[in-house]
């Protein structure tokens, strides 16, 4: 689908996957004006297909457009647009546990011009790919190394906008966790480096004292769809997450008094990550033994069970496309 300030977005059309011809002044090249978002597919055995809360992720494709000067698409009309992409493409979603189709939708500028303003054209795609399971051999939980150097988001930027620069910018630190034996990284705020953000591609969650607690959402933290499910389903069986600053320091002290009793990340990827270890100024802090916990397990189940549609969906979160 495109977009001219003539037409607004229009010629929305399904073709098969092939190289794409791009100017090279096109801006997107020069100045990284482009957005993205990742949100999965299931199939059931008797042909259905069930999308996540899609309408979350084009309301946030939305968010981050706002951010970068892009024009809105219609949230509506990319739903109905994606339901007949994954129908066209269902038997490229297998059946078997775990897997899924990944769905990738994404916008990029495309006016050729080398000045420094927003572009007045742009495309929209969707690529598609089977993914298979994130655990291959049984869930493991992820050291993860407390990046101080770098930050990757800060008040006012675009951290709370899933758009190209924010990943590039954080390879360095990945670099260094991976320098470090550590396979993920976990952000502190872009100001005093001493509030905990969010882990490489997903956002973070405390059980401390047998509380659930998370980061509250201050604009350089992703929005994430995971994060918000998580929040709610606790909610729902009376277990309320409590939003809110959490520093590094609170993290390490919890865990030195014993009170620490699970970290997990969650995302679109993984579902649920628990976190065996933690690394912050070159000391490593094992985390419940180094074992995923109750909450992260019950989490990781119910929520994979409601995607899958194996479980009930008791808060309608499933978009079902008839098979
Ligand atoms: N933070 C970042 C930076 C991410 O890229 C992602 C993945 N989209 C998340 C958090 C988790 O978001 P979601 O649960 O919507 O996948």
């Amino acid at each position: 689908m495109d977009f001219t300030s003539d037409e607004g977005w229009h010629h929305p059309r399904i073709v098969p996957y092939q190289p794409l011809t791009l100017d090279p002044a096109s801006m997107v090249f020069h100045y990284g004006q482009t957005v993205f978002e990742g949100l999965k597919a299931y199939r059931s055995n008797d042909g259905d297909i069930r999308l996540f809360r899609p309408e979350e992720n084009f309301k946030r494709l939305n968010q981050s457009c706002d951010r970068l000067c892009i024009p809105n698409v219609n949230e509506e009309a990319m739903l109905d647009y994606l339901k007949e992409l994954v129908k066209l493409d269902k038997e490229w979603i297998p059946t078997d546990s775990g897997t899924s189709l990944y769905i990738r939708p994404f916008v990029i500028s495309t006016e050729a011009t080398l000045d420094v303003s927003p572009s007045r054209t742009y495309t929209l795609m969707v690529i598609l790919s089977p993914v298979g399971s994130f655990y291959k051999g049984g869930i493991d939980p992820v050291s993860i190394f407390v990046e101080d150097e770098y930050t990757r988001a800060a008040p006012g930027g675009t951290g709370n906008a899933k758009t190209a620069g924010n990943y590039s910018g954080a390879y360095k630190a990945q670099n260094r966790a991976a320098d470090h034996q550590k396979a993920q990284v976990l952000w502190l705020d872009g100001v005093e480096k001493k509030y905990v953000e969010e882990v490489g591609s997903m956002n973070v969650f405390f059980k401390i004292d047998g509380e659930i607690h998370t980061p509250v959402l201050n604009g350089s933290i992703l929005e994430g769809i995971t994060r918000k499910s998580v929040i709610e389903l606790l909610e729902s069986e009376g277990m309320p997450v409590r939003e809110r600053k959490i520093s590094i320091d609170e993290v390490i002290a919890a865990n030195e008094s014993g009170n620490l009793q699970e970290v997990f990340g969650t995302g679109t990827a993984a579902v649920i990550s628990p976190v065996g270890s933690l690394e912050y100024k070159g000391y490593d802090y094992v985390i419940n033994d180094g074992a995923m916990g109750e909450t992260a397990s019950w989490l990781h189940e119910t929520l994979v069970g409601i995607q899958t549609g194996e479980l009930e969906d008791p808060l309608g979160w499933s978009v079902l496309v008839k098979g």
